[in-house]
């Protein structure tokens, strides 16, 4: 049993952990670090935590375990804030989408007396803030540790625990492994999203009418991705940069051969792709990663 768990950042993630963290009592103590008035109001009101501060610094004292749950890009700025105020042998974690820019921005901060625990868990949905929060979020779900070569087994040991008390399946990676991974299964499919309804947002506007109207046939789908949160997203982009440019160069290699094959009817090469991309939609099926976590969806 931890005996206080500070979360900093207490929107989708944050609120879901410490809501799977409460129901399945892993903490004695729930304290909100969140640098909004309002989330920390939400989240008393909501009765998420026990305390809730915009102080971040009096959020983690006494804590046995920080979990940063703040957008990729504040990181290494809250890491600063509440470095001077961490207990003795305390574990900082995060749930960054991004990895190696998160450790390279927070481990500079951390001192001696502290462990770091990167870690990723792959559950999300569009919405944000600490109503958006639930549960069930990571129940089936992978969360992805990058620990460095000197995190201590114990302070891995306690954070996948956490983990998989809260429904999770623990894998470890390499960071920079792991953000390449991401870069296409998640990172890349956001960017087309994001592209593709922007595209719409900006055609006339009896046309615009009439995509919002047969929107079921596709459209709608990346609608949903696109509606995830804009700061988050500006952030995994601005820190994955490499990455993704480089998953980018080659979807739009391959995407110019499907603009070819089109243009000279090569229906061989149309029906090989869409016969490979099937299989792996099986593959996910099979996986148990296929039905969504949001709620409603
Ligand atoms: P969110 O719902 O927008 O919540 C983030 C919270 O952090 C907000 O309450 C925000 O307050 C607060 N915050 C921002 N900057 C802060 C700072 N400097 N100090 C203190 N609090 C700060 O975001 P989220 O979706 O939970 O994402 C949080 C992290 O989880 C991100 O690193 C993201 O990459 C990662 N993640 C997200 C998903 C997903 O699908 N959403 C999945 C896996 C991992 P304000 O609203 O006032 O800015």
């Amino acid at each position: 049993m931890i005996n206080k768990v500070s979360i900093i950042g207490f929107g989708l993630i944050g609120s879901s952990l410490a809501r799977a963290i409460k129901n399945n009592q892993l903490a004695q103590t729930i304290a909100c670090g969140d640098d909004s008035p309002e989330v920390c109001k939400k989240v008393l009101d909501l009765k998420l935590a026990d305390t809730a501060t915009t102080d971040l610094a009096a959020a983690v004292t006494g804590a046995d375990l920080v979990i940063l749950a703040v957008p990729v890009g504040a990181c290494g700025k809250v890491a600063k804030q509440i470095a001077g105020s961490l207990s003795d042998g305390a574990i900082v974690t995060d749930v960054g989408s991004v990895k190696q820019t998160v450790i390279n921005a927070v481990t500079p901060h951390l001192p001696p007396h502290v462990s770091f625990v990167p870690a990723h868990p792959i559950a999300g949905t569009e919405h944000s803030g600490p109503e958006a929060g639930f549960a069930e979020l990571f129940n089936g779900r992978w969360c992805i540790l990058t620990p460095l070569a000197h995190t201590p087994p114990h302070a891995i040991e306690k954070v996948s625990a956490l983990w998989q008390a809260c429904g999770a399946q623990i894998d470890i990676m390499d960071p920079k492994h792991h953000d390449l991974v991401l870069a296409i299964t998640s990172h890349l499919p956001h960017l087309i999203a994001y592209s593709i309804v922007d595209t719409a947002a900006t055609l006339e506007e009896d046309t615009k009418a009439e995509v919002i109207k047969y929107s079921a046939s596709g459209f709608r789908d990346f609608t949903r991705i696109a509606a995830s949160d804009p700061v988050m997203w500006r952030d995994i982009f601005l820190n994955n940069k490499e990455a993704v440019l480089s998953i980018l160069q080659r979807f739009t290699e391959d995407l110019t051969a499907l603009q070819k094959a089109i243009r000279i009817g090569d229906g061989g090469h149309l029906q090989e792709v869409f016969t490979r991309t099937r299989a792996i939609r099986r593959a996910i099926i099979d996986a148990k990663q296929a039905t969504p976590t949001a709620k409603g969806q």
